[in-house]
């Protein structure tokens, strides 16, 4: 009875995730892979926000 389609190809997964988010560039970072509690961005040194971001996950 089952049914499965022709659909190998694996898909790419997003998901809302809480990130930070440079407040002067575009580096952003996993919140879980962070561990300070108010990080600077790697690049720039500036204030990183906490931001939902719709990010590949697979
Ligand atoms: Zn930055």
């Amino acid at each position: 009875m089952a049914y499965y389609s022709k659909r190998s190809v694996k898909e790419h997964v997003y998901q809302d995730t809480m990130v930070w988010q440079c407040s002067a560039c575009h580096c952003w970072s996993r919140k879980e892979f962070v561990t300070a509690e108010e990080p600077v961005c790697p690049l720039c040194s500036s204030a990183m926000v906490e931001e939902m971001k719709n990010i590949r996950v697979e």
